[in-house]
């Protein structure tokens, strides 16, 4: 922390270490370590994200999370730690269902909503004064549901 405050005034004798400091990613400035050049985790977990890091952490592990992006052919790799994270947000926020919990109560507000667009083309299908089996608009207002 003390050699932050260093860099801004640019006069500290180590400027190695400061480079260091400040390409350091969010993983490895989480698990204060030195972030190295080839560091796999860095790409996905910038510096400027420490929260993303910090909920993969707590629901994967850093250790495999790293090795589970290694295993992965490199185009793959950001999609992979893209759903690691969003699955470790949402798993952080609803530790029993985790996005389970997300993609049910969505589902629920898509059957309400259809539920409520039947009942409005059925109030629309019985004041029209075209309704009838013979009607140009016969079927038009039938919910696909
Ligand atoms: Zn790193």
């Amino acid at each position: 922390m003390s050699t932050s405050s260093h860099n801004s005034n640019n006069t500290s004798p180590s400027p190695i270490i400061n480079e260091s400091n400040q390409r350091r990613c969010a993983a490895c400035k989480y698990l204060r370590k030195r972030c190295s050049r080839d560091c796999v985790l860095s790409p996905y977990f910038p510096a400027s994200l420490p929260h993303r890091f910090a909920c993969v952490h707590k629901i994967f592990g850093a250790s495999n999370v790293a090795r589970t992006l290694q295993q992965l052919p490199v185009h793959q790799r950001a999609q992979a730690a893209e759903a690691m994270s969003a699955e470790a947000y949402w798993r952080v926020q609803d530790p029993v269902y985790g996005s389970v919990g997300v993609i049910n109560l969505l589902q629920q507000h898509i059957y309400m909503n259809q539920r409520e667009l039947a009942r409005t083309r059925a109030h629309i299908a019985i004041h029209s004064p075209t309704r009838g089996p013979c009607s140009p608009w016969a079927g038009l207002w039938t919910s696909p549901i």
